[in-house]
């Protein structure tokens, strides 16, 4: 019963969080996802938030690919996987992104959340040890807090730390070191090389959450494991189809023959949640045809961010170096962060500021992210309007 006094908790702790500035408005949309869009009420903006980095998310052939898709396939499929919830699709999908990362084989989930979420349980007993970046994702978190290995956590990034947690896990049964391929904050790259050679050293596995790098990272877009050149030597991938391969929604674990078997097995959310859409599985399929065709939309990625990376810098910009499309352009000062992006927006660009507890205490950026989309002129108008607003605000002398 949702009487009085369960109503003054609840709003306790909704005030708490209107207290600590960390309440989060949503901006609705009145447009499909892209470069441009409209923001309610009928503000037009140039997109620089959105994680659609190839721009797949409206693009025209994967619009196509989905209406032939709802046709062929049908909407849903009312089941999970081993009840009567495969479709040919989604063994289709399994083999191509297997194909596509370079790894034996897949297993799709409804996200890349409750991938990460239904890994580590199955495989990993009280015996067994789970090495861990200290800046992992919530959803890998989440992951090792339901099963019941020994958890070491590393400091972000140090493979000195790394090297010595995996010493106190030597007498584990089965150990797995489990990294993002790239850091969403702060867009940096995990040092893949130095922690698969530390992980054959130490006999443990490696995992690589690749949300933020399937379909750009690496020269033909297989990820941060072809980035740093250890393709073949990363034991297990989770990505999401949410991202670069079309925003759409779903997930998936790709490696070893047996860990994939075992996943089918026993995952829970994979054998407890509904399968896939259809028409996500198939045009999914098609985005991964894309991109094994052409490097062409990454490519211009590239170039975009390289250019974007150039010039906000010459503008006179503090941000955190490096290669990726996540460009975190650092202001410290969470107030001044908030006000920025909400200046920004009233220029008619659309950035998210972030504070504590998304970042550390005194950490408070913006995070731009570019897209294949932007064109040098939008990239430009961005710059333009960072200085004028930085200007303003003090942040630029
Ligand atoms: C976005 C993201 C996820 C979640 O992916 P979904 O498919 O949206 O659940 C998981 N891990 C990382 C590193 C991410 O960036």
């Amino acid at each position: 019963m949702f009487d009085d006094e369960s109503r003054r908790q609840v709003a306790a702790r909704l005030s708490e969080i209107r207290a600590a500035g960390t309440y989060k408005e949503e901006h609705a949309l009145e447009t499909p996802q892209g470069a441009r869009i409209r923001v309610r009420p009928g503000r037009d903006v140039l997109n620089f938030c959105a994680n659609n980095y190839l721009g797949l998310a409206s693009h025209p052939a994967v619009i196509a690919a989905a209406h032939a898709a709802l046709d062929r396939w049908g909407y849903g499929m009312a089941s999970v996987r081993f009840i009567c919830g495969t479709q040919e699709i989604h063994e289709t999908l399994e083999t191509r992104m297997a194909e596509f990362l370079g790894t034996d084989a897949c297993i799709l989930f409804s996200s890349c959340f409750d991938a990460n979420g239904g890994v580590f349980e199955p495989l990993l007993d009280g015996d067994c040890a789970l090495i861990t970046d200290q800046l992992n994702h919530a959803s890998i978190i989440d992951g090792t807090r339901l099963c019941k290995a020994t958890r070491h956590i590393y400091a972000h990034g140090d493979m000195a730390d790394l090297d010595a947690k995996l010493t106190l896990a030597s007498a584990a049964r089965l150990k797995i070191v489990v990294t993002d391929g790239v850091f969403s904050m702060d867009g940096d790259i995990a040092k893949l090389a130095d922690i698969c050679g530390l992980a054959e050293k130490h006999r443990a596995l490696v995992m690589v959450d690749d949300s933020h790098a399937t379909g750009f990272m690496g020269r033909t877009g297989r990820g941060t494991a072809e980035h740093c050149g250890v393709m073949g030597r990363v034991d297990l991938i989770s990505t999401t189809f949410g991202k670069a391969l079309g925003g759409a929604t779903g997930g998936c674990l790709a490696g070893r023959t047996e860990i994939v078997e075992l996943l089918r097995q026993r995952s829970r959310p994979y054998l407890f949640s509904n399968t896939l859409a259809p028409v996500v599985a198939a045009t999914s399929v098609a985005v991964i045809d894309l991109l094994s065709h052409s490097t062409e939309l990454r490519d211009a990625l590239e170039r975009n961010t390289a250019l974007f990376r150039r010039e906000i810098t010459a503008a006179g910009f503090d941000l955190k170096p490096g290669i990726h499309p996540i460009v975190p352009i650092m202001l410290y000062d969470e107030r001044r962060a908030v006000e920025m992006a909400r200046q920004l927006l009233d220029e008619g660009i659309y950035v998210v500021g972030f504070s504590h507890p998304v970042v550390p205490k005194g950490q408070a950026r913006i995070r731009v992210q570019i897209s294949a989309l932007h064109t040098a002129d939008d990239l430009r108008s961005c710059v333009e309007a960072f200085a004028r607003v930085g200007k303003r605000l003090g942040v630029l002398t």
